[in-house]
Parts: C-alpha cells; sequence; structure tokens
C-alpha cells in the first residue's frame, strides 16, 4: 500500500508499489509502527518518540535448565525477562539504556557482557544464547508514539495496533491492545465487519458512524495503557543508585495482591461497546 485517496468518500481507493487500485469500503490501517498513512492523515502529529532504551529477544532451548517461572529482572538501566514456552524453549528479552541506533558488531556479546553477571539461571541461559546464530538475536530501538492521534478513524480509514497507538513493550500489551481494536472495529461495523453493502437510497451511511464508536471505544483506553507503559519502563530503567535501591525497596514493600490488583484496569478493563442503532 502506497496511498489511499478519497478516504473522506463513499469509496476509498487503494494504491499498491504494484500500481494496483483497489477501491474499498473500509480501509484498516495495520501498517505499523511506522505507518505511512498516520503520517499522511495526521501531519501535525509529533510522531514517535524514542524512549532512550534498545531491546533484544531471543528464542533458546533449555529443557534441562529446570526452569518453571517467568520472571523480569530490573538492575540499573538494565532489565532481563525470561518467558517459559511450549517445549523446553524460552523467550528471553533484555534491555539497556542507549543512543538510538547503537549496535554491537555481535548482539549475544554484549548480551554476555551486560547480563552474564546477572542471578541464575540467566548466566546458563546466555549460554545458549552464545550458541545461537547472531541473526537469531533480534535488536529493537523502543519508541511509542510522542502523543495520542487526536483521533484513530479518517473517513473511511481507521487505525488499529501500533500505527494507531505504539507504546513501549514494558506491559507486554502492544500486540494484545492491536487484537483488542480488531475486536471491537469488527463488532462495531455493520454485519460484525463485513464488507459494507452501501448505504441504500436515502439511507445513512454506517460506517463513518461506526468508526466514531470505534474511536470513542478504544482512543482513550489504549492511551492510557500507552502512558502506563512509559511509566514502568522509566521506573524499570533507573541507573542511579540511590534511585534504583529506593526503587526495589519500594516494588519490595508492595504486597503481591495489591500489585496484581493494580492490573486490573489492564486485563479486567476491556469492555465491548454498545452497537449502534441501525
Ligand atoms: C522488544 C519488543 C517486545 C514486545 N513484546 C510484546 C509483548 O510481550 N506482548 C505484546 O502484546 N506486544 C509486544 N510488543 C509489541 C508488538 O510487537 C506490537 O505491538 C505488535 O507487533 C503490533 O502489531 P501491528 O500489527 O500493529 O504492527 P506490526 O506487527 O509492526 O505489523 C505491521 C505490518 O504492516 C506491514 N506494513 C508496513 N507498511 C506497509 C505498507 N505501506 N503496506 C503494506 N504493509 C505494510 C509491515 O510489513 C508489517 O507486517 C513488543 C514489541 C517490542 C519492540
Amino acid at each position: 500500500m502506497t496511498a489511499v485517496d478519497g478516504a473522506e468518500g463513499p469509496c476509498p481507493t487503494v494504491r499498491t508499489a504494484g500500481g494496483a487500485e483497489l477501491p474499498a469500503d473500509l480501509v484498516v490501517a495495520a501498517d505499523g509502527i511506522r505507518s505511512a498513512l498516520r503520517r499522511a492523515y495526521f501531519p501535525a502529529h509529533p510522531g514517535l518518540h524514542y524512549l532512550g532504551e534498545t531491546a533484544w529477544r531471543t528464542i533458546v532451548d533449555a529443557p534441562d535448565l529446570g526452569i518453571r517461572a517467568m520472571s523480569e529482572t530490573w538492575g540499573r538501566g538494565e532489565r532481563f525477562g525470561i518467558t517459559p514456552l511450549a517445549d523446553g524453549r524460552f523467550y528471553l528479552y533484555a534491555t539497556a539504556l542507549a543512543p538510538a541506533g547503537t549496535r554491537s558488531a555481535d548482539p549475544r556479546a554484549e548480551l554476555l557482557d551486560r547480563f552474564g553477571s546477572w542471578h541464575d539461571p540467566i548466566p546458563a541461559l546466555l549460554d545458549r544464547v552464545r550458541r545461537l546464530d547472531p541473526a537469531d538475536v533480534l535488536q529493537n530501538d523502543l519508541h511509542d508514539l510522542a502523543a495520542p492521534l487526536p483521533r484513530l478513524h479518517h473517513g473511511r480509514i481507521a487505525w488499529v495496533g501500533d500505527a494507531a497507538h505504539a507504546m513501549a513493550p514494558n506491559l507486554g500489551q502492544g500486540g494484545c491492545q492491536a487484537i483488542e481494536d480488531a475486536v471491537v472495529l469488527a463488532h462495531l461495523l455493520p454485519a460484525g465487519g463485513a464488507p459494507d453493502p452501501g448505504p441504500g437510497p436515502g439511507a445513512a451511511d454506517p460506517v463513518p458512524a461506526a468508526l466514531a464508536a470505534y474511536t470513542a471505544a478504544r482512543r482513550d483506553r489504549t492511551d492510557a495503557v500507552r502512558v502506563r507503559a512509559r511509566r514502568v519502563g522509566r521506573l524499570g530503567a533507573l541507573r542511579h543508585p540511590l534511585a534504583a535501591a529506593a526503587r526495589d525497596a519500594a516494588v519490595r514493600a508492595v504486597p503481591d495482591r495489591l500489585a496484581l490488583r493494580g492490573m486490573d484496569g489492564l486485563f479486567n478493563g476491556f469492555r465491548l461497546p454498545a452497537r449502534q442503532p441501525r
């Protein structure tokens, strides 16, 4: 997709790099964090904000290490996370404060250098990372949207996922919120998301109303998650020893029950909006 023309009219045209011109009832802009459609339709929006951290991700086989629980360890300006997957595999992620674009010659060596002396089982897992192909270690600098979009639709275009509300990965919510977007959009569209048959003579066009309802249902929730994810990242990335020590003491002092209750809005806060009367 290179452009969408006539988004405000009844039948926008999607243009592709191959020269195709595709008529559409609705265009779902799911083109990711660097959404070209977001830039085209919200030219005054400030775009992306660099969060000051880079992140590595990979998957290792380690059925013999006896790791059962997921964990995330906060250091000073660095974090390391372990998530058990099926079949003895583990999803590992790590973050570090770094200027945008910083890359080492070998990400495996950098991970070992930064986290190799951390607590068990991190060194043993990094030993598995050492045996991977370097290309199997993903590295992304972390960005979120500098400000919320004024709305998540324009004419017959609806923005979903990172295109709509790119957020820091600290709450593991970017993909989750994209799924919520899709569920709400399908719920609000005529016939649960089937192509709009088009307004009959004199009938009200239901798509713009559905997209306005989509913005009303999703904009504030997704932006609250974006803001919260950024705050959690700031806390996790504290580098000054005193600040990090105060943070660690405060986190330890919060009872698990309260910490879990604090996540209620995130995990139990999803509601399907009422459908528009047709
Ligand atoms: C380090 C890290 C860890 C993360 N951890 C989690 C997690 O634990 N849980 C979670 O829920 N989320 C997590 N996320 C966030 C998650 O990856 C994103 O929120 C999610 O991938 C967004 O999905 P999307 O479909 O909106 O965008 P993307 O996955 O980026 O997909 C966009 C797609 O659009 C395509 N595209 C772009 N431009 C065009 C164009 N012009 N025409 C056609 N196609 C185009 C791209 O090729 C791509 O395939 C993490 C992100 C990072 C960086």
